[in-house]
C-alpha cells in the first residue's frame, strides 16, 4: 500500500487522489510521502518526504485575493509538487498529469478563454497541468469536434433529462443507485406513473417559465427494463418531439422489438445498445445476463428501425487482455454504429467488485488498460470516428478515461452539455439531478436539486419533493 499526509488539511484529499494515482500506476508499488506545505511572504513552498528523498519546490506566483481564483492556484501549485516529487522517485508518469478533477476538457477551455489559440491548447496543457501529449492531444481534439456546440446557453434553454434506475440484473462493476426490476415488482408501475406526472409538471414550469428544451436524454439504469405499456406511458408523457431524444435502452437483454417500436413511435431518435464485451465468458462473470449473441440481435433491430445508436464497452473487465478487447472493439466497429463510447472500468464505492475488497483498481491493471483505450483511440480514429466528449472517474483503471466517439454528424448534444455542464438540466425520476448555470465571478456556478434516489422513498415523497423542484426551476 502507499501513505500520504499533508499538514494542509484543506487540499489533503485532492493530493491524497494523486498519490494513489501513482500508487495504481507502478503497479502497486508501496511507497509513503508527507507534504508540508509553508505559506509566507506572499510565496508558498512544499517540502516533500518520498521513500526518505527530500524534495523542496518554492513558488511565487501572484495569488488573488479572490479566495476560489486563489485556491485554484495554490492548490495547482501542490498538485505539481507532489508530482514532480513522485514522478522522480517513482520513475513513472500519470497519463492526465497533476490532473485529479473529472472533466479536463473544461481546463483546454479554460485555456482557451484566456486567450490560448486552439492549436496551442495541447501543448498548454501538457505545460501547465503536465498533462502527457497524447492526453492533452486528445482534448484538443475533443474541444474540435464540439465546435459550433452551444457553449452557455441563454438561460432559457433547457436539456430534460429521465431516470430509469431500474436494470434487469446488476453488473458486478456498476455503482450506479441502480435496482435488479424483479427485487422492486410492486413498484415498479406506481414508479411509471409517479414519472409520468412529474415529467408532466415539470414541462408545464417550463413552458410557465418561457423555457426551450433543446434535447432530451431518458438514461438509467436500462429504460427498456420497464414492461412495453409502461416504458410507452412514460416516454410519449415527454412532449418534446422534434429535438435530440435519447434512450439509453442499454441492456441487449431488454430490447424488444416490441420496446424499440415504442420508442421510435414516442419521437426517440437515439438509442444506446450496449454489450460492454462480446465475450460470453466475461459476460457471465460480470453479472451482465445477455450473451454477445443477443447484443446482434438487439442491435440489429434498433439500426433497422433507423435509430442513431451508440454502442458503450468497457476496457479493463477482469480476465481480458488487450486481444479480448481487440475483438470487441473491431467487431462492434464492424456494424458501423453511429457513435462507440469507450469506457475505462472502475471500482468504485457501491459496486460488487469494490464491496469484494479491492478497494482500488488492480494496480496490474494500468498497462493493459491503458494498451486497450491506445488501441481504441487508434483504431477508431482510422475509421473516422472522432473522439467528441470525455470525462474521467476516480478509481479507472489506469488512472484513465471515458471517451465517446462519433462518426461525422452524430455527436450527440446531451452528453457534450451534461460533461461540460453547458445548459441547465430539468430532471425526472428518482435520483435525476436538476441543474442551473447561473454566471459568476469565476465563470459559472452550478446550483443543483437531487430527486430522491430510492424509488420506494422517491414515491412517498413525491408530492412534498415535486413542488420543491418546480420553485427551483421557476427562478
Ligand atoms: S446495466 Fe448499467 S446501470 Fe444497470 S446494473 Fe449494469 S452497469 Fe448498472
Amino acid at each position: 500500500m502507499f501513505g500520504y499526509e499533508c499538514n494542509y488539511k484543506p487540499f489533503e484529499s485532492e493530493l491524497f487522489e494523486l498519490a494513489r494515482q501513482f500508487y495504481t500506476q507502478s503497479g502497486g508499488r508501496g511507497f509513503s510521502a508527507v507534504q508540508t506545505v509553508a505559506f509566507d511572504g506572499g510565496g508558498a513552498s512544499d517540502t516533500i518526504t518520498a521513500d526518505g528523498a527530500e524534495y523542496v519546490f518554492s513558488y511565487s506566483d501572484a495569488v488573488p485575493d479572490d479566495k476560489t481564483a486563489a485556491r485554484k492556484i495554490l492548490l495547482r501549485q501542490r498538485k505539481i509538487s507532489l508530482y514532480k516529487a513522485l514522478q522522480d522517485r517513482l520513475g513513472v508518469s500519470l497519463p492526465w498529469g497533476a490532473l485529479t478533477g473529472v472533466r479536463p476538457v473544461r481546463l483546454g477551455y479554460g485555456l482557451l478563454s484566456e486567450g490560448v489559440p486552439p492549436g496551442e491548447i495541447a501543448a498548454a496543457m501538457s505545460e501547465k497541468y503536465l498533462v502527457s501529449a497524447d492526453k492533452a492531444r486528445l482534448v484538443s481534439r475533443v474541444i474540435a469536434a464540439q465546435s459550433g456546440c452551444v457553449r452557455r446557453g441563454d438561460g432559457k434553454t433547457v436539456d430534460f433529462y429521465v431516470h430509469i434506475p431500474l436494470c434487469p440484473t446488476r453488473c458486478n462493476y456498476c455503482s450506479f443507485v441502480a435496482v435488479p426490476i424483479g427485487r422492486l415488482q410492486k413498484y415498479v408501475e406506481p414508479y411509471a406513473d409517479a414519472l409520468v406526472r412529474e415529467i408532466a409538471a415539470t414541462a408545464k414550469t417550463l413552458a410557465d417559465g418561457g423555457f426551450s428544451v433543446a434535447s432530451v436524454y431518458v438514461g438509467g439504469g436500462t429504460p427498456a427494463a420497464l414492461p412495453p405499456e409502461l416504458l410507452r406511458r412514460v416516454l410519449e408523457a415527454v412532449p418534446y418531439k422534434d429535438v435530440e431524444f435519447t434512450c439509453e435502452a442499454g441492456r441487449p437483454d431488454a430490447v424488444t422489438d416490441e420496446k424499440l417500436k415504442i420508442m421510435r413511435g414516442a419521437g426517440v431518435n437515439r438509442v444506446c445498445v450496449n454489450p460492454q464485451t462480446l465475450n460470453d465468458a466475461t459476460l457471465r462473470a460480470i453479472g451482465r445476463g445477455h450473451t454477445a449473441a443477443d447484443f446482434f440481435a438487439a442491435y440489429e433491430k434498433a439500426y433497422k428501425l433507423g435509430f442513431t445508436v451508440n454502442t458503450d464497452l468497457i476496457a479493463g473487465l477482469e480476465g481480458e487482455d488487450l486481444a479480448a478487447f481487440t475483438r470487441t472493439l473491431t467487431a462492434v466497429r464492424a456494424l458501423n454504429p453511429h457513435n462507440i463510447t469507450v469506457h475505462t472500468l472502475c471500482n468504485k464505492r457501491g459496486s460488487d467488485i469494490a464491496a469484494n475488497g479491492q478497494a482500488f483498481p488492480d494496480p496490474n491493471a494500468s498497462d493493459a488498460a491503458g494498451a486497450m483505450v491506445a488501441f481504441a483511440d487508434g483504431y477508431l480514429s482510422d475509421a473516422k470516428y472522432v473522439p467528441y466528449y470525455l470525462y474521467r472517474q476516480k478509481l479507472a483503471a489506469g488512472n484513465l478515461e471515458n471517451v465517446g466517439y462519433t462518426l461525422d454528424g452524430f455527436r450527440c448534444v446531451f452528453n457534450i452539455n451534461a460533461m461540460e455542464e453547458n445548459l441547465p438540466v430539468a430532471a425526472c425520476g428518482a435520483g435525476g439531478v436538476s441543474k442551473k448555470i447561473i454566471p459568476s465571478a469565476h465563470g459559472v456556478k452550478i446550483e443543483r436539486f437531487a430527486n430522491v434516489k430510492d424509488i420506494k422513498l422517491y414515491l412517498e415523497e413525491f408530492n412534498k419533493r415535486l413542488p420543491l423542484k418546480q420553485i427551483f426551476l421557476s427562478i
